[in-house]
């Protein structure tokens, strides 16, 4: 158990460890920072925290584990406030979702004495804020920690430990292996996302409604990834940039085979290929990252009752008897957006 749990952030993922950390006692207080007034305010009628601050320095003093839930490139100037401010023997740890930057702007603040271990917890949804965390964001979900050669084993173990509570599957990376490995699994996704999207954005008005007409052909569900944080997504394109920028080049070499095996006719390539990817999902869903049920297990309205006044209401999309289809027993209590993360 940690004395005083230090959050310097307090959305999505910073309420989320808050909600954890209660709900499992890994901590005897925890402090909550925040950039504004109503953040703080929201954070404190939820009840996350035992004492708030808009001042980070007095957020940290005293605190054994200090964890900043804010943007990456936020980073920089935050460091440069609280490092000289930490307490000797705390563990400064993150959930940014890339490494390598972090690393750069976080150690060069960190006084001797203080242990420095980045970590990523990759879970997420598309909301943000400190209303959108609960606490079982984490189950079953890895958290990859990245500490730099040296670091100390027994704080390594400590946040292992605390991670573990809080239902993750934990891993040791190296930081430029997870930002390459990240690049293809989170950042290209969400970059063909914010395009695809983007470009129903820029259609005439007729075609724009029909798009969101028959969204539910596939669609949507890049609408969901593309819904996700402006201003947390814009920080990890320009953080990440060599690897994203490495992925990309992969991606666009692979979509301009594809686009030649559609204009040649190449069935069997075309086959071939989405023989290959529906194997990928497969194994998803076995490694326990993804629900087995169709259409992300997604409820259906009751066939049964359309025909009826409700039944027809189901037809305009307004509430409708809802019937839950093939959902797991033993999956999580609640659903993780689509198992999204960052
Ligand atoms: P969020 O819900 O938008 O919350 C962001 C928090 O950071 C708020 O407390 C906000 O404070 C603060 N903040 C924003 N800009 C700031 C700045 N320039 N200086 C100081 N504080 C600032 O974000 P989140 O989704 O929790 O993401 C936080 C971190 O988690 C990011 O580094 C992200 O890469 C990482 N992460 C996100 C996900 C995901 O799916 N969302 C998954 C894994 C990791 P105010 O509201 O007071 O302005």
């Amino acid at each position: 158990m940690f004395e005083k749990l230090a959050l310097i952030g307090i959305g999505l993922i910073g309420s989320s460890i808050a909600r954890g950390t209660r709900l499992k006692g890994l901590a005897r207080t925890i402090t909550i920072s925040t950039r504004r007034e109503e953040t703080l305010d929201e954070a404190r009628r939820l009840g996350l925290g035992d004492s708030y601050t808009l001042d980070p320095v007095e957020a940290v003093a005293g605190a054994d584990l200090v964890i900043l839930c804010v943007p990456v490139q936020a980073y920089g100037p935050l460091m440069q406030q609280i490092g000289p401010w930490l307490a000797p023997g705390a563990i400064l740890s993150d959930v940014g979702s890339v490494k390598q930057h972090v690393i750069r702007a976080m150690a060069p603040h960190v006084p001797e004495g203080v242990h420095l271990i980045p970590g990523h917890p990759i879970a997420g949804t598309e909301h943000s804020g400190p209303s959108a965390g609960f606490a079982e964001l984490f189950i079953n979900r890895w958290c990859v920690l990245t500490p730099v050669a040296g670091t100390d084993g027994g704080a390594i173990d400590r946040l292992t430990g605390f991670w573990t509570a809080l239902g993750s599957n934990v891993e040791i990376m190296d930081a430029a292996h997870h930002d390459m490995v990240l690049a293809i699994t989170s950042h290209i996704p969400h970059l063909v996302a914010y395009n695809i999207v983007g470009t129903v954005a820029d259609l005439e008005q007729d075609t724009q409604s029909e798009v969101i007409k028959f969204s539910a052909s596939g669609f949507r569900d890049f609408t969901r990834i593309a819904a996700s944080d402006p201003v947390m997504w814009r920080d990890v394109f320009l953080t990440n940039r060599d690897a994203v920028l490495e992925m990309l080049g992969r991606f666009l070499e692979d979509l301009s085979k594809l686009q030649r095996m559609v204009r040649v006719g190449d069935g069997d390539g075309l086959e071939a290929l989405f023989t290959r990817t529906r194997t990928i999902r497969r194994s998803i869903i076995t490694a326990g990252q993804e629900t087995a049920a169709p259409d992300f297990g997604r409820p259906h309205a009751d066939l049964s009752q359309l025909g009826t006044a409700s039944g027809i209401a189901a037809l305009d999309g307004a509430a409708a008897p809802l019937v839950e289809v093939n959902v797991e027993p033993d999956h999580p209590v609640r659903d993780h957006g689509g198992g999204d993360d960052a």
